[in-house]
């Protein structure tokens, strides 16, 4: 069988009058009108605890878009119960079958499942409508749809000789056991590629979701099932992250995790896991996208309206909430009065409020946690002789929890906020003397502690050239004269090395193939 050819999923603009913007608004209406009432999906059930947290749009903590239902330990053990006894028939369902579900769970996404998927992403995670749509429409519909081809792909992948009288084959099975996806708040995609890529490979799934990105998990697997995702194949447990380690990591069907999130969570499951690998059938895979640290660096032959415009993206879209945000950025002294002006123009025009209102380009960071953070670094860098505010630098959480895009220029390259992860819209520029070009590759690549992305701007072919190179191991997705985010699937495999990951690229053959355990078979006639 030939898989359809996918092409990438358009991205609807939204723009005023626009027909999309009208249904969008309706599905937003939707949302706020009822309080949804949002349970857990364990071998088929729904299951409701009565232990009820409620769901509050960042932008409008006062509020409450529903609740949701916690579960415990024993929620995990019926989960995993449920995928272990659905697996069985899930494993022998044909691959086109398989196929065949999650090519449906795109098109519902693409089609009528679009403008629910994306409300619940603005509302409950504070993406406007712009980032929301290349992220619950387009990114989730995209990972699906290529997975499926790279999944026909890997099936069809055989030893090429078989001599007469033999035949060789390869058969990639399913792993022995359950996989657990523990997926993060700020991609409704990847919160979604995480469970399904494993499961179209022939798995069965336990998911945990962050409690900041429940809502749209619930649409998630509204569609999943749908689709026609069978009982027990996929199953959503809202519980707190240590309870469910402390069942998953020990069981002896532990086969997997797929994993988006910090640095220091995954370090500490790697280590978990470690101390139990006794217990295992098999030794899991682990596959886990961690922090960035993801750098510009704009060279002196860099058009200067360009350059503006790639940090300001990188680093302010989503609040730069995302691993793979600009956060420090290196600008050639020469540069420094024009790009200076630029950059402060540029993030002066930033409107910054509620989803709701589709002209304001930055909405709320996700929690209060992640607000005091941000805060706590921004009063550090006012008081530091080090640091110089020069755009930004308030904050206020009296409604949401709006941090103003901010701008902070380091005396230092190893100033504190250039080399730690802040997840939120603060940037930290270093400028360089010119003719210390050289110097400044190698600080970057020995600061580079994550690898996830990074970016040079530059009209110099032979700058872009060096940099590149002296780069390589800094960055999993390196940029030429473009912010350092939105990788495409199917353009810009993504994933970093490093501190950053497995780099097991997200949208890939390379990330598929760590779902099945190959079986050689050698016939003799
Ligand atoms: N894939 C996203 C991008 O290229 C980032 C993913 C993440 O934040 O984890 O911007």
């Amino acid at each position: 069988f030939k898989v359809p050819e996918p092409v990438n999923e358009p991205v609807l603009s939204y723009g005023a009058g626009s027909r999309e913007r009208e249904l969008l608004r309706g599905a937003l209406e939707s949302a706020l009108s009822a309080e949804i009432d949002i349970p857990m999906y364990i071998g088929g059930e729904e299951v409701r605890t009565g232990r009820k947290f409620a769901v509050r749009p960042p932008h409008r903590h006062g509020d409450v878009l529903g609740y949701y239902h916690y579960g415990d330990k024993s929620h995990v053990e019926a989960a995993i119960a449920a995928a272990l006894s659905a697996k069985a028939a899930w494993e022998d369902l044909a691959w086109e079958q398989r196929a065949a579900i999650f090519l449906r769970a795109a098109d519902l996404i693409a089609g009528p499942y679009r403008y629910k998927l994306n409300a619940a992403t603005m509302l409950g995670q504070s993406k406007n409508a712009y980032q929301a749509e290349i992220d619950s429409a387009c990114e989730i519909v995209d990972f699906l749809r290529f997975n499926v081809k790279y999944m026909a792909e890997i099936y069809s992948q055989q030893p090429p000789v078989s001599p007469r009288g033999n035949w060789n084959r390869v058969e990639q099975r399913p792993l022995e056991g359950f996989v657990f996806a523990l997926t993060p708040f700020n991609f409704t995609a990847i919160a979604g590629n995480l469970p399904t890529s494993a499961a179209m490979m022939g798995n069965v799934v336990v998911w945990k979701p962050a409690n900041t990105q429940v809502y749209s998990a619930h649409v998630l697997m509204e569609v999943f099932r749908e689709a026609g995702v069978p009982a027990g194949v996929i199953n959503l447990v809202f519980v707190d992250g240590p309870e469910a380690g402390d069942v998953i990591f020990k069981h002896p069907d532990f086969a997997g995790i797929h994993f988006t999130g910090s640095t220091a969570v995954f370090q500490n499951i790697w280590k978990t896991i470690g101390e139990n690998i006794h217990r295992y059938r098999s030794y899991p895979r682990i596959v886990g996208e961690t922090g960035g640290k993801d750098f510009i660096l704009v060279h002196a032959s860099a058009d200067v309206k360009a350059a503006s415009t790639a940090i300001v993206r990188g680093a302010f879209e989503y609040q730069g909430q995302k691993c793979s945000a600009a956060s420090r950025v290196y600008i050639p002294s020469s540069l420094w009065p024009a790009l200076k002006a630029q950059i402060i123009k540029d993030v002066s025009s930033f409107k910054v409020g509620p989803v709701e209102d589709f002209g304001n380009f930055i909405n709320a960071v996700i929690d209060e946690k992640s607000f005091d953070k941000l805060a706590k670094y921004i009063d550090a860098a006012q008081s530091d002789p080090d640091a110089e505010i020069i755009v930004g630098g308030t904050y206020d959480k009296s409604e949401g929890y709006y941090i103003q895009p901010t701008v902070i220029v380091a005396q230092r390259p190893d100033y504190v906020t250039m080399c730690e992860e802040l997840f939120g819209p603060v940037l930290t520029v270093y400028v360089y003397e010119d003719e210390k070009w050289k110097e400044t590759l190698d600080v970057i690549d020995s600061t580079s502690i994550y690898a996830l992305t990074g970016a040079v701007i530059a009209r110099d072919r032979y700058a872009i050239g060096e940099a590149t190179q002296a780069l390589r191991h800094a960055a999993g997705n390196f940029y030429i004269n473009d912010k350092c985010t939105g990788a495409v699937v199917g353009q810009q495999p993504f994933g970093g090395a490093r501190g950053s990951g497995t780099n097991d690229k997200a949208g890939s053959m390379i990330n598929l193939l760590r779902w099945v355990s190959p079986r050689t078979i050698k016939e003799t006639f």
